[in-house]
């Protein structure tokens, strides 16, 4: 089988050269073990992070092992009485552990099944971590209440486009940051957002902010930071919130980022800044699942995906996030 691993740590932004492809050869299946194929896997910016050597919330990759991440697998052969050929899979954890890798083999009691009703990718997007985190950022954190406006960085990926149709499903107004004018038409005709704003167009964002929230910002949803968050911050309202979702315009950064001193606005406007992961809302999966497959069967919430064909692509498709190649969740299909 082919595994892709970890070939070196980058600095700075990745390229191909830190990943390697290899073939290796599984053992015997053992009794309650279960041999699964990925069919759909899932980049995620946040893999970046797992490529240094840092402490943080989840493990580093290691060099010299497959890179790992969600995904969708089909069981090919069964040692356990639960599984069998065909079945689709996903892990029972919270932590997303399918291997870069052709093939594998889990202990049963690690792998759950899945409805095979549903498109298997929605797993990874819509009903999948991105959309959870939209809805516990946006309910839990931002608190939209009728008549606000919501800002929203990252408007045009997995995340985004989630938040934005749920604030608007509050009664908000919504305006997204996104790159590229494809993907601000997209949000304004195809995702009903009120307005849009394209930051690689735009030498003057915090003049494009002013204009498209002309009563200020009540919720910032925050995926990108750097100078478009720089941008969105001085134009915020008294008692906003910030759910700090994602910053992945400094997740290649070589040098400490730095930026303007936002500390006396939030004080003078009693803003809420608050980071999150989404790991803190593991025991309540089951509610933001139900609260979102009750909007997309009565037709209210709309999705899109990048899915990229081929295994040798998830490098391509992971470094793809930090170009923007993707719009909605970017997925490859194995
Ligand atoms: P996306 O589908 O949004 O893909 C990433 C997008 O980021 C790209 O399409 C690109 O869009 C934009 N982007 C990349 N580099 C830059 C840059 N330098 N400046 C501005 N925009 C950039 O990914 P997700 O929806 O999965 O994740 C969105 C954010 O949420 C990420 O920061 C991620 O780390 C975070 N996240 C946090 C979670 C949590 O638990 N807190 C869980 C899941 C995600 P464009 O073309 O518009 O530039």
């Amino acid at each position: 089988i082919k595994q892709i691993i970890l070939a070196s740590r980058p600095k700075g932004m990745p390229d191909k050269d830190n990943f390697k492809t290899v073939e290796i050869t599984l053992p015997e299946l053992k009794p309650g073990e279960v041999l699964v194929k990925p069919r759909y896997l899932s980049v995620d910016p946040y893999m970046r992070g797992r490529m240094n050597d840092a402490k943080s919330y989840i493990p580093p990759f290691q060099v010299g092992q497959p890179l790992e991440g969600g995904g969708v697998a089909e069981v090919t052969e069964s040692k356990d009485a639960q599984f069998k050929a065909g079945d689709l899979v996903m892990s029972t954890g919270v932590r997303p552990f399918l291997p870069w890798a052709t093939a594998a083999i889990f202990p049963g009691g690690d792998l759950r099944k899945i409805d095979s009703s549903i498109p298997p990718t929605t797993y990874l997007g819509i009903l999948g971590v991105p959309g959870l985190t939209a809805y516990f950022g946006l309910l839990d954190i931002g608190k939209p209440k009728a008549g606000e406006t919501v800002v929203i960085s990252g408007a045009a990926g997995a995340v985004g486009l989630l938040v934005g149709q749920l604030a608007r499903i509050q009664g908000c107004r919504v305006v997204g940051i996104a790159g590229g004018a494809e993907k601000v038409k997209m949000l304004t005709d195809n995702f009903d957002f009120d307005a849009a704003i394209d930051y690689k167009g735009n030498p003057d964002m915090s003049a494009a902010v002013a204009t498209a929230c002309p009563n200020g910002v009540d919720i910032y949803f925050d995926n990108v930071g750097g100078e478009i968050s720089d941008a969105v911050i001085t134009h915020l309202n008294f008692f906003a919130r910030i759910p700090l979702c994602g910053q992945i315009a400094l997740y290649n950064s070589t040098e400490v980022p730095i930026g303007p001193r936002i500390q006396p606005i939030m004080i003078t406007r009693s803003i809420l800044m608050q980071g999150f992961t989404i790991g803190n809302y593991a025991t309540r999966f089951g509610e933001g699942v139900k609260y979102l497959s009750e909007l997309i069967k009565a037709g209210k919430l709309k999705y899109t995906e990048t899915v990229e064909e081929g295994f040798e692509l998830l490098p391509d498709a992971l470094l793809g996030l930090f170009s923007g190649k993707n719009s909605g969740k970017m997925i490859v299909k194995v």
